[in-house]
């Protein structure tokens, strides 16, 4: 288990590598309801593929409306080579649905009114929403605190030693990152998670030796030479 003080040494020293490696990318302000939607788009993906994704949907189609109305098979070319493109075309689809159902609109900016655990708990009710897409829209969109985190995301923080492997509570993983994770940094924080989650940190072979956690990962720290320097150089970058 790591310590609180090995968890801070390595954020610091994420926060430190990023920072030196590339000039932090600020997520697009957005409305509420678009953020929605790119948080759809961004789930288990990398940045790149989610902006193609998001960027063809508001270019491909005159506007929500005409997105609402579409055939799910016709939006399910703007997801192709994303995981569950079927199932985001249809989570698209009916959010907006439900959106115009009961606002005969397509405008969530009065969410910014409410506080944002109210706003969070709206936005939850949706049935296009996950906890992911609802973290998302906090973050960015509603001035709060939470982290987003999808299946793959988790895996990372775990290998990381930020969560402990034992703690599977959505609500105490929450709970645990917004404690080590200041607010001021948490749209960083995610950036530098689902990078490493999508360029580094797969499910089987991670490519420990390129990983800019490497030198403070215990998983990496605790591998045998041979398997924490694997490169994989089959793996396409995704677009
Ligand atoms: S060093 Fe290896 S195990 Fe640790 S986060 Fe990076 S890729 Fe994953």
């Amino acid at each position: 288990m790591a310590t609180t003080t090995n968890k801070q040494r390595l954020l610091n020293q994420l926060f430190s590598a990023y920072k030196a490696d590339s000039e932090p990318r600020e997520a697009e302000p957005l409305p509420v309801l678009e953020q929605f939607i790119y948080g759809i788009c961004r789930e288990g993906v990398s940045r790149e593929m989610a902006d193609h994704a998001f960027a063809t949907l508001r270019e491909g189609f005159f506007d929500w409306n005409e997105i609402r109305v579409s055939a799910t098979r016709e939006l399910e070319d703007v997801f192709e080579g994303m995981p569950h493109a079927e199932k985001r075309a249809q989570r698209v689809v009916s959010f907006l649905q439900e959106v115009f159902e009961s606002t005969f609109s397509f405008d969530l900016e009065g969410l910014q009114k409410k506080g944002v655990k109210e706003a969070a708990k709206k936005l939850s009710r949706f049935e296009a929403a996950t906890p992911f897409v609802v973290c998302w829209v906090v973050q960015h969109s509603l001035g709060g605190h939470a982290i987003p985190m999808d299946p793959a995301m988790l895996r990372t923080v775990k290998r990381l030693g930020l969560i402990d492997d034992n703690v599977d509570d959505p609500e105490a993983i929450q709970a645990a990152l917004e404690h080590l994770i200041p607010k001021s940094k948490g749209p960083q924080f995610t950036e530098i998670l689902s990078e490493i989650t999508q360029d580094y940190c797969w499910e089987d072979s991670p490519n420990c030796s390129a990983c800019l956690a490497a030198s403070e990962c215990p998983t990496a720290q605790s591998a045998p030479a041979d398997a924490a320097t694997t490169v994989r150089t089959s793996r396409v970058k995704p677009r």
